[in-house]
């Protein structure tokens, strides 16, 4: 028995001084290839994310990804070999809670309840701007020429950024429960001509945006932030499954919340890829992914007459207070003409601009 054993040790050592030592599992190893089995290595560090590499040349993964070069691109992957991603690898991410906060509006310059005009001028001038995605200029033209207010298109943005401020609060605040599944996508806009990223996330059944995160790319760590507040009012046990599309961020985010979530049930996730389902899984969830296309288009259709954004707190306000209109003051069809959130406090409240105030009283109530 003793020399079985000294046998099985000796032929373990031999296959793996045949490795080089880069793959050889040591003390450190945390991860192995999926496909080789293999140990990974550490190929590099960077602050939020450390790449490990398998390095096997007879892993089938390489293989197959080399056999799949044509003779140009062989030649270009000998002279420089990281051009081409052929090898297995892992990403671990190390996000810091102080690195996942969700985007906000910033802390407002003027004081909603020291405004010259009086709060039903302010229920107006968000029904028009936000509700009904009249541009800043016009919503001052209205008030000018339809209904006698002087007020200038700057003050629009004012009163719409300082409102935004206590509507994101108000929004996270009062979102609730939310459904098993949910449907994120990222969508652009521009921001003093650059390109800005909205991760949207909305809760399938009760049509309700529970993530809206503005960020300057469509990375792993927007899309991480997004996630984690997407599902952040859930019940702890209830199993949640995400549908994206094949943005790679989405997979190794779901993967990073995973494994911080344990013993809590692991996140399931859903890819609808391309325009036609051409697999099962697209098929499947393809009617889910159309929900928040459809939610990209109401956005667009709210955002589109700003014509791009001069300040990024001027988007995220709009976005904010969008998200305020969509879940609160909006009624939906497939919701037999009920809103996303319905709150008793807005029942008696005939008028839009009303409703707007009402919300804002309720958010100042809720930040004292
Ligand atoms: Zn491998």
């Amino acid at each position: 028995m003793a020399k079985e054993k000294a046998n099985f040790a000796a032929r373990f050592a031999a296959f793996f001084f045949q490795l080089h030592q880069r793959y050889r599992p040591t003390k450190q190893t945390k991860y192995f290839c999926p496909h080789c089995h293999n140990a990974l290595y550490r190929w590099k560090a960077q602050p939020l994310v450390t790449i490990y590499k398998c390095g096997h040349d007879q892993c089938p993964a390489f293989l197959k990804a080399k056999n799949k070069l044509n003779n140009s691109e062989k030649y270009l992957q000998q002279k420089k070999l990281s051009q081409f991603k052929l090898r297995y690898q892992y990403r671990e991410y190390h996000f810091q809670p102080s690195d996942l906060q969700h985007a906000a509006p910033d802390l407002p310059k003027i004081n909603l309840n020291r405004i010259f005009n009086s709060s039903d001028i302010l229920g107006l001038v968000l029904a028009f701007h936000v509700s009904c995605a009249i541009p800043a200029r016009k919503t001052a033209f209205v008030l000018r020429h339809i209904f006698k207010v002087r007020i200038s298109y700057q003050t629009v943005l004012n009163y719409a950024e300082s409102a935004a401020y206590h509507c994101h609060v108000f929004n996270l605040q009062n979102k609730g429960p939310i459904d098993n599944l949910s449907a994120g996508d990222e969508t652009y806009i521009k921001i003093m001509g650059k390109h800005g990223f909205v991760f949207f996330f909305v809760s399938t059944q009760k049509l309700k945006i529970t993530a809206y995160h503005l960020a300057d790319t469509r990375e792993v760590l927007p899309a991480t932030i997004a996630i984690q507040e997407a599902i952040r009012t859930a019940d702890p046990d209830q199993d949640l499954s995400l549908i994206t599309d094949g943005n790679p961020a989405y997979p190794a985010a779901i993967h990073f919340i995973n494994a911080n979530r344990t013993p809590l049930p692991a996140l399931s996730h859903h890819q609808v890829i391309g325009l036609q389902n051409l697999d099962k899984e697209s098929t499947d969830f393809r009617h889910y992914k159309q929900i928040i296309e459809r939610l990209n288009r109401t956005y667009k259709a709210h955002v589109r007459p700003a014509n791009g954004f001069n300040t990024r707190n001027g988007a995220l306000a709009l976005t904010t207070l969008f998200v305020t209109h969509y879940n609160f003051l909006r009624p939906h069809m497939s919701l037999k003409y009920q809103v996303p959130i319905p709150l008793p406090e807005l029942n008696s409240i005939a008028t839009l601009q009303g409703k707007w105030v009402k919300i804002l009283s309720l958010a100042s109530q809720a930040a004292v």
